[in-house]
């Protein structure tokens, strides 16, 4: 059906209808499994204003919406079909301040935006492990990224935020200035209004823009090869290095039949300000109890931070139907029991995702956990990232899913309440929902933005 709105005026960004050849490109989500959704039409704001001009439009006219930063929402928020789509993807300006080790970022950067952009400074701030992602849903909700361990999450490292209210108004927010709008933006950005820009700290970088990184990749040839490789990350992480981050990914080799084979792959990088050759000697002695089998791939060396955070990028690219759940705890032999138990149920182009959080993440200098409404910070996460590609093993992968959840809780350990990786979780806030209700009534009374799980 031919749509029949019309550009809102003095928007001077794209207005993309459905028959216009760029709309597609703009529409589509990371998520395969949401490409159905067909927008009314995709707004491509210029800047700040346009933003403005977008929600009074919407919000006088009625009309559904939905706002997009990367895409990348797993469980598909950021599109809804037969609304319009606000995307932010022209707004993806990096501003660096060298001296005062700070960045303005446009809430349409990717994390390669901002990489290169920090990196060309000598300097580098907390982005995801996947460079297509968007800066905006990754740091408004959480963001963990390689550099986490040592720096902490994207929220921890948010100093100021601009945002397009409900009514149209845009306002700032810092600890000091409107400081409730600053507590609910980081952790439950998407149901307080539009972030167009956060201000965010930088650090310098181990050596020149150099970094100990990269991965390395086993194929586990039976299901004792493969507990033994789960065993031993977690005997490396289990000594809790703060300068080393070491996250692994379980998937199978293609192609079928897999017979019981595993890929397991880790991403490690060292975080600490040592001389280069003195990094590489401390990651060797760190990741000793793995490389008792030499890996089929070995590519952790110095290499650019940039390089470092592009490299999970095709395994985590676009196209594929998912859907994910996940858990936290603070105890890492409680996780390797729950993977080894439910890697029976997986299916084989389905993997687990499985990080070492802790450190600067749990630091003792963060700030009490009521200042920030982003509260899960366990040490430890997995996440399941269930594939329905192939109609023949989508409903296993499902079935997989709730297996993993059902063990989880026999197991004792937490379903996970990471709003960026699941939103399979009633009530994510947990002490901060009341307070984080409060400050929705305040700035978006009438619901213009979707209401926070769990309230
Ligand atoms: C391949 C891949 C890799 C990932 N890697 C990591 C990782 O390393 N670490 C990690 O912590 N997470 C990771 N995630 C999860 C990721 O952080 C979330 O999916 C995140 O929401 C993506 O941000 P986005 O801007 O791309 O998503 P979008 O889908 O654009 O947005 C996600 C949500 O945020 C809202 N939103 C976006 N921008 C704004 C804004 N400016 N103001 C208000 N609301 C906004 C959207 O409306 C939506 O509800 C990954 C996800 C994928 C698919």
């Amino acid at each position: 059906m031919a749509s029949t709105l019309t550009r809102p005026e003095g928007f001077r960004g794209e207005f993309l209808l459905p028959s216009d050849p760029a709309y597609d490109k703009y529409r589509r989500p990371w998520n395969a499994d949401h490409e159905h959704k067909k927008p009314s039409v995709v707004l491509l704001p210029l800047g700040a204003t346009d933003v403005q001009v977008a929600v009074n439009w919407v919000r006088s006219n009625n009309l559904q919406f939905a706002v997009m930063s990367g895409g990348h929402s797993i469980s598909g928020r950021s599109v809804k079909d037969g609304a319009v789509l606000i995307r932010l993807t022209r707004m993806n300006f990096v501003h660096v301040d060298p001296e005062e080790r700070t960045a303005w970022v446009g809430m349409g950067a990717t994390v390669k935006d901002f990489d290169l952009e920090t990196n060309a400074f000598n300097l580098c701030g907390v982005g995801g492990q996947v460079s297509h992602t968007g800066m905006g849903g990754f740091t408004l909700h959480g963001g963990y990224g390689a550099i986490s361990r040592r720096y902490g999450l994207g929220v921890d490292n948010i100093l100021a935020a601009r945002v397009v209210l409900a009514d149209g108004t845009m306002v700032e927010a810092t600890e000091t200035k409107n400081p409730d709008l600053f507590f609910a933006i980081r952790g439950a950005a998407s149901s307080i209004g539009i972030v167009t820009s956060l201000k965010v700290r930088l650090y310098p970088l181990p050596e020149k823009d150099m970094m100990c990184s990269g991965q390395a990749f086993w194929i586990a040839e039976s299901d004792e090869e493969f507990a033994d490789r789960v065993r031993k990350w977690a005997e490396i992480v289990d000594k809790d290095e703060p300068n080393l981050y070491c996250s692994m990914v379980i998937d199978s080799p293609p192609p079928p039949p897999f017979n019981g084979r595993r890929t397991f792959i880790i991403h490690t990088a060292w975080l600490g300000d040592e001389p280069m050759q003195q990094a590489q000697e401390l990651m060797n002695t760190h990741l000793a109890p793995l490389m008792d089998k030499k890996p089929l791939i070995n590519a952790i060396d110095p290499k650019p931070y940039a390089v470092f955070n592009c490299m999970q990028d095709v395994v985590g690219g676009y196209g594929h139907k998912k859907r994910s759940t996940g858990a936290s705890t603070d105890d890492c032999q409680a996780l390797v029991k729950l993977i080894l138990a439910s890697e029976k149920y997986r299916t084989p182009a389905s993997v687990y995702l499985v990080e070492h959080w802790g450190g600067q993440i749990v630091g003792v200098d963060r700030k009490p956990e009521d200042d920030l409404v982003y509260g899960t910070r366990r040490p430890y996460s997995v996440m399941c990232l269930g594939n329905l590609d192939d109609p023949s093993t989508a409903k296993k992968s499902l079935e997989w899913l709730q297996q993993f959840k059902a063990l989880a809780k026999d197991i004792g350990v937490g379903v996970a309440a990471y709003v960026n990786y699941t939103d399979d979780h009633n009530k994510p806030y947990g002490d901060c929902t009341q307070k984080l209700a409060d400050v929705k009534a305040k700035y978006d009374p009438h619901n213009l933005f979707p209401k926070f799980a769990g309230m």
